[in-house]
């Protein structure tokens, strides 16, 4: 197998995945963020390193006959999938023989600007893409994009791709200390959310060692953080060393939480205490709370229906 394959890895958010890496020898990045896993690089905003559409077919046939408990196959990139010149015929090809996985990309979200990435992209079964700040000062500090890039066209973008999607949306929001993670650049974020409209939003914050010398939220401020987000299926990433502050909740307390904001299955183990995870499996069995499969992530909502 060639190494554009890797993988399966377990991910809590979207299942057993077999990555396809479209950049396997060198990071091709349009952005060079301060938090990025691999060295910090100019960023470009093509490909000079090309792997063939025929290698990566092969390689994923063999991949999928030895791997077939997976649920997602997954586009990703050492830098930006989207910058790969023949992702259309690509994921054509994928979707020839995927049989009943998904398709999902891991993309910074610069090339929804482009119309026709987005055509690409309605093709893809669930397509994640990055905004970690919705401001120009905030967004260049962060992410430090190609020079031709700007974050205002990025949200529009992202709008109009929602609109006529048909797949799962996941807006990913990585938070570090001092750049993203005030208040009002949440606030922000939380505006421009609610108009986007994603299936779900996935908030981090660092976990490997960061490209630039910029450090991680406390995990009780990326929850404060991820409150901000109003209305949305959030889903934190949750540390797991931490074990976060166990509440003893009333049936009418867990509705009034779980109506404000779904919760995600993270949420409920890391901050219900045991007696309340037993009132909430009793309002789950009575119906009056429901379960809803996001993307590949439980979450929990009030059921408005009654049924
Ligand atoms: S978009 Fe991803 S690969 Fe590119 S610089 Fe940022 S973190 Fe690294």
């Amino acid at each position: 197998m060639s190494d554009v394959i890797f993988g399966p890895v377990n991910s809590r958010r979207f299942g057993k995945s077999l990555g396809i890496d479209l950049s396997p020898a060198l990071k091709q990045c349009n952005f060079d963020c301060v938090y990025c896993e691999l060295k910090g690089a100019k960023p470009v905003n093509n490909m000079q390193e090309v792997v063939s559409v025929q290698l990566v077919i092969d390689s994923l046939k063999s991949a999928l006959v030895k791997h077939n408990d997976i649920d997602v196959i997954t586009l990703t990139a050492n830098g930006e999938p989207t910058l790969y010149p023949y992702l259309d015929e690509l994921v054509r090809e994928i979707n020839k023989i995927k049989q009943n996985y998904k398709l999902l990309i891991l993309s910074n979200g610069a090339s929804i600007i482009d119309e026709n990435i987005q055509k690409t992209l309605a093709n893809i079964d669930i397509v994640k893409l990055s905004l970690d700040c919705a401001s120009v000062k905030c967004f260049k500090k962060i992410d430090r994009p190609h020079k031709d890039i700007n974050i205002d066209n990025i949200i529009n973008s992202m709008k109009q791709f929602s609109k006529s999607y048909k797949g799962s949306l996941i807006i990913e929001v990585l938070a570090v200390e001092g750049i993203n993670d005030k208040d009002e650049e949440f606030e922000k974020l939380n505006l421009v959310l609610n108009d986007i409209k994603p299936a779900r939003v996935d908030i981090s914050t660092i976990d490997r060692p960061p490209a630039y010398k910029v450090k991680k939220v406390s995990m009780e401020r990326l929850e404060e953080l991820a409150n901000k987000i109003k209305s949305l299926h959030v889903s934190i990433a949750y540390r797991k060393d931490y074990h976060g502050k166990k509440e003893n909740f009333s049936d009418d307390e867990i509705l009034n939480l779980i109506s404000k904001r779904p919760q995600s299955i993270d949420d409920i183990n890391m901050s219900f205490n045991d007696e309340t995870k037993i009132r909430f499996r009793k309002l789950l069995a009575e119906k009056q709370i429901i379960e809803e499969n996001i993307a590949g992530a439980m979450f929990y909502t009030k059921n408005l229906k009654g049924e």
